[in-house]
């Protein structure tokens, strides 16, 4: 039997696709290399030391996602493919609702076909929204500022029908919180396209000499230094809490729902600062305007993942730092021309 990785070559599926191998799972991966390299499928393997099966295909594509359930033995699916950019989401929205909801639709539909019935979809604490304060527990409301958002929460919605309509479905729904870092060769990481948006891999980026300083959004919210803050977390302990999941949906039905953060939070200042000390580099930085729709503090309450999915993470921001840093120093231009 086959997990089915859907975006397992992107940023998280890669790492959650080598913890998988590692603990011998059968996996099959699903991508359209919208955001993310062939290439990675080499370095999973190198790193794994295993081979897994992998098809080119679109979600959007019924026919072409309906030949890998035919093909494959599958009995669970980890669903991570989806766009993920929020100011990108504000300018191209139909594309948006279109990938991420409708590819979710198929996926699901093919599983009924196929009577597939255990999914662990990765959601946002984006869907907490601006009103809720941290720490943030899972069952607060939620409310999105952005189409980006929208689609995870929408989706949430759908996948809660899903159960209330064949309780046979187990779903695991995952609100990451700011995954940074990479796996420990360097040779598996975050691959943005063009200039960052995200903290980390701006500073980076600045720190290989690519970038001229970092723009630090704001620094007069109500936090301790005035620079925002938010829960990062280390890819590698997130793609371990999907194993959890898996187990989770291997047990039970219904749908559950859990925070994958560390539970701490750490500003932007407190981020530059741990990376200056973890590479014995120097970051420059400039104070700008606030960017439209940041929160003060995002940190999750992770206490449920904890007592529900025995999961918690094992790695410090120190080690976020140096693992960032030996992907971006080993890759200065990502799966590019190494
Ligand atoms: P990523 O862009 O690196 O990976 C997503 C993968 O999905 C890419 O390889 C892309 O090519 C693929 N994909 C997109 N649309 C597809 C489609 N229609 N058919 C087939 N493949 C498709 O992103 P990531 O950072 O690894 O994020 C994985 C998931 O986690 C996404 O759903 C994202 O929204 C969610 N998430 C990410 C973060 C984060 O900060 N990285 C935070 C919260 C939630
Ligand atoms: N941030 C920043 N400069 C950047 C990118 C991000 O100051 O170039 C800040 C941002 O305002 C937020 C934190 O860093 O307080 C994390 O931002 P990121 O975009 O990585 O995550 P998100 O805001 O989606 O949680």
């Amino acid at each position: 039997m086959a997990i089915l990785i859907t975006g397992g070559t992107g940023y998280i599926g890669s790492h959650t696709v080598i913890e998988l191998l590692n603990q011998g799972y059968e996996v099959v991966v699903v991508d359209n290399f919208s955001n993310s390299k062939p290439e990675v499928i080499k370095r999973i393997e190198e790193i794994s030391g295993k081979k897994f099966s992998f098809y080119k295909v679109d979600l959007l594509d019924y026919i072409g996602l309906e030949k890998v359930f035919k093909e494959n033995n599958i009995s669970k699916v980890i669903h991570f493919a989806g766009l993920k950019a929020v100011g990108e989401s504000v300018s191209i929205p139909l594309k948006y609702y279109y990938n991420n909801i409708t590819g979710t639709l198929i996926l699901c539909e093919l599983m009924s076909k196929y009577g597939v019935k255990k999914l662990v979809f990765s959601s946002s604490a984006t869907v907490y929204g601006m009103n809720n304060v941290s720490p943030l527990t899972e069952d607060l409301p939620l409310s999105t500022t952005n189409p980006y958002g929208s689609t995870k929460l929408m989706i949430e919605r759908i996948l809660n029908d899903l159960v209330v309509s064949d309780p046979e479905w187990g779903i695991v729904i995952l609100r990451y919180f700011n995954p940074i870092g990479a796996h420990e060769s360097g040779r598996i990481g975050e691959d943005p396209n063009g200039i960052p948006n995200n903290l980390m891999p701006y500073i980076t980026q600045v720190a290989v000499g690519k970038r001229a300083a970092l723009s630090i959004f704001g620094n007069d919210y109500e936090t301790s230094d005035g620079t925002g803050v938010r829960d990062y977390i280390h890819v590698v302990d997130l793609a371990k809490g999907h194993l959890k999941a898996l187990e989770k949906v291997k047990s039970e039905k219904g749908v559950m729902v859990y925070n994958l953060g560390t539970g701490i939070g750490y500003s932007v200042l407190d981020v530059v600062k741990a990376f200056e000390k973890a590479t014995n580099m120097t970051i420059l930085y400039n104070i700008v305007d606030k960017r439209s729709g940041d929160v003060d503090r995002c940190f999750a309450d992770a206490s449920k993942a904890l007592k529900e999915l025995d999961w918690k993470c094992e790695k410090n921001l120190e080690d976020m730092c140096r693992d960032s840093w030996k992907w971006q120093v080993s890759n200065p231009n990502g799966y590019k021309e190494n």
